[in-house]
């Protein structure tokens, strides 16, 4: 058998309790000590077998915590036999001679059944061994039944120790069945509480449920129903009825208030067929009927406090979840007055405390404050609680760590009637990350401005000194071709053909760079005219419009924010490219729509020429990219790297749609005049 050493369980007390108890009165029959089995000479005395069944008891309780399993199961049929026989007797008028067994004395107090215990006794003892019975069995439906009869065992010695509450001489009985010693009825409640000690959390871990009040309310109305039975009708009685009614606060579901209620009202009822009648008629009615109207007024006002009290455990609950679930830090300010403040588990986490480690104080928060960000911070404090202007404010606050972190702070203050700040409460949201990431991108976004000046300033630089060795060897070469052209061969002539065309295309090269770079120099917006800007294109593509038989179809065009030269450069290239890149054989169908949207307005120039493949469309934009030879079409591949530092220059975008073969949309965005 394996031993488990028990734990200072309340249940063990008890069992030792009763143990005593039983000892001790069978103590006093064995050594006649009248004091020991009566109380007092006007009570009924406490029968040696029932002492016994006590002791039985008690040691079952003490082997069941010790898990002897083969001595509890052993004296669990003992006692089961002596209570079980012993109870019998009574119906069936025999005597199997167990009173008598151990004890022949009769002389200690005098009985009326001499050595029997009374019958309430019997089944009493019963149903506290048959509890062990059914423990002992384990399955959830038998330790279910086990708490009844342990219930059963705990009712019987309150019920019967009521009737000496309202009589203490003992003089007072409810029949022959319900005579009980008072310290019968004190062992009862003992054994019926350690039954329920033991069983309750038993029962609890097994079913994974909670504690079931029923069995112990059902008692409690069978108490009050008894003793309602046995006073005189007409005796408020009923008004007893309130403490069942009491009790059934103690239930989760507050349905069972009035479900107890209900109960009570129908014992009330039955109280009145039942019971004998001792005062006058109306006395009786007005009395049960008071007792029903305080039972569901009392009813009434436990379920409404009932509903509200777990409307805000409710609401407690769902406000202690969402501050365990935000990844805000939740803090409030009780009283604008005082310094202290409560701050939520994750406030603490944020800073990187814990919170026995800080105290959450105003004072403590503006230790934390960076202190560049401490006179923004409670100015805004002051302003929501004056001018009621939002509290929302980036500050840093400093982490354990010892590092400054970025935290979006909100707040909202809760006036009184006189427009006096309370109370405030808010919350710190961590920015850290983001606020890093942007310092690094300003970090990157400067670099790269830096970078690009330099460039640019390179290219003007060098484009700039290149221009003069270049117009030399053009100059040059001319002279030569002047001087000398007729004296050279075929491959001289070609050689200086080759020189001259190479430095031309230098020298257009250069000018197209300088001019690429002078984009964006002018940081002066002003309103341009896009109707007037385009008339102007369309007179200086004039030649080359008619030459190509192009159509040219133009929406009404906004005023857009802009630099003049720089929109005039951008949509001459478009609209040249557009004619340019035309399909051979087809003459350009070129339109020119707008659309607005948001202070922008996207202009689309579209054509019918010979289409980009997919795979190039970004490709077209970067600086002297060509997808073409220059003996198809002319250029130097910086028209559209132009366009897109131009519509970039202006805050838009610049991107293209095609299909190759059917013609090409290119779009870009611009800012519309607010004019
Ligand atoms: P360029 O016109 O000097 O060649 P761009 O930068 O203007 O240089 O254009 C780059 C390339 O994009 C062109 O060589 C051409 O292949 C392609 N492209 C530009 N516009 C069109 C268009 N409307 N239709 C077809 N292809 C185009």
């Amino acid at each position: 058998m394996r031993r488990v050493l028990p734990k200072p369980y309340i249940h063990t007390l008890l069992f030792t309790l009763v143990l005593l108890l039983g000892a001790m009165v069978m103590l006093g029959w064995l050594l006649k000590i009248p004091a020991l089995v009566q109380v007092l000479p006007t009570l009924s005395p406490m029968q040696f077998n029932n002492a016994l069944c006590f002791l039985i008891f008690g040691l079952c309780g003490i082997f069941y915590t010790l898990n002897w399993k083969t001595p509890y199961i052993t004296f669990i049929v003992l006692g089961l036999l002596l209570s079980g026989l012993t109870f019998i007797q009574y119906p069936l008028g025999i005597d199997f001679g167990i009173d008598q067994l151990l004890m022949k004395e009769e002389s200690v107090v005098q009985t009326a059944h001499p050595g029997r215990m009374a019958p309430n006794s019997a089944i009493g003892h019963f149903f506290a061994f048959l509890s062990f019975f059914l423990l002992s069995i384990g399955k959830p439906f038998y330790i279910r039944s086990a708490g009844w009869a342990g219930a059963l065992v705990l009712g019987a010695g309150i019920v019967s120790l009521s009737g000496y509450i309202i009589d203490p001489t003992g003089g007072y009985s409810w029949g022959l069945y319900t005579q009980m010693a008072l310290h019968t009825s004190l062992g009862f409640i003992l054994s019926g509480a350690a039954l329920g000690f033991t069983v309750i959390p038993k029962r609890m871990r097994i079913e994974k449920s909670r504690f079931n009040l029923w069995p112990y309310q059902v008692i409690l109305m069978a108490m009050v129903f008894f003793i309602d039975l046995q006073i005189p009708q007409g005796v408020a009685v009923g008004l007893l009825y309130f403490i069942p009614v009491m009790v059934s606060w103690f239930f989760r579901d507050r349905k069972n208030i009035l479900i107890v209620a209900g109960i009570a009202n129908a014992l009330i009822v039955l109280d009145i067929i039942f019971a004998t009648e001792s005062f006058e008629r109306e006395a009786v009615i007005f009395n049960q009927v008071m007792s029903i109207i305080n039972v569901w007024v009392a009813a009434a006002i436990f379920y409404y406090l009932k509903t509200s009290v777990q409307k805000r455990q409710e609401a407690d609950t769902k406000f202690k979840l969402a501050v365990k679930g935000t990844t805000a830090g939740i803090w409030e300010w009780m009283d604008v007055s005082k310094d202290k403040e409560w701050w939520s588990p994750t406030f603490y986490e944020l800073l990187g405390y814990k919170n026995e480690e800080i105290e959450a104080s105003l004072q403590t928060f503006a230790g934390l404050l960076h202190p560049d960000d401490k006179e923004a911070t409670f100015k805004l404090v002051d302003e929501h609680f004056e001018k009621k202007k939002p509290f929302v404010i980036e500050y840093r606050l400093k982490h354990k760590s010892g590092q400054y972190k970025w935290f979006l702070g909100s707040g909202q203050a809760i006036w009184d009637d006189d427009d006096q700040p309370k109370s405030m409460v808010g919350t710190i949201i961590n920015i850290h990350p983001k606020k890093a990431a942007e310092q690094a991108e300003r970090e990157r976004a400067a670099q790269l401005e830096k970078k690009n000046k330099e460039l640019e300033e390179l290219t003007y630089i060098t484009s700039h000194d290149l221009q003069e060795p270049v117009r030399t060897i053009a100059s040059f070469s001319e002279l030569l071709a002047q001087e000398y052209y007729d004296q050279l061969d075929e491959e001289g002539r070609q050689y200086l053909d080759f020189i001259k065309q190479s430095s031309e295309r230098s020298q257009e090269l250069i000018v197209d760079l300088l001019e690429y770079n002078r984009i964006g120099a002018d940081s002066n917006m002003q309103e341009v005219n896009l109707e007037k800007l385009v008339e102007g294109v369309l007179t200086d593509l004039s030649i080359l419009i008619q030459q190509k038989h192009a159509q040219i179809n133009i929406d009404k065009l906004p005023l857009v924010k802009g630099h003049p030269t720089e929109l005039r450069l951008l949509l001459q290239n478009l609209i040249s490219n557009a004619i340019k890149f035309h399909q051979p054989g087809t003459s350009p169908e070129i339109s020119l729509r707008t659309q607005k949207q948001n202070g922008y307005c996207t202009i689309a120039i579209k054509d019918n020429g010979i289409g980009i493949d997919q795979k190039h469309l970004d490709l077209i934009f970067v600086i002297f990219k060509r997808l073409h030879s220059r003996n198809d079409f002319e250029g130097t591949g910086i028209g559209l790297a132009h366009c897109k530092k131009i519509v970039e220059h202006h805050g838009g975008k610049i991107w293209v749609e095609s299909t190759i073969g059917e013609g090409s949309t290119f779009y870009f965005t611009i800012p519309v005049s607010e004019a």
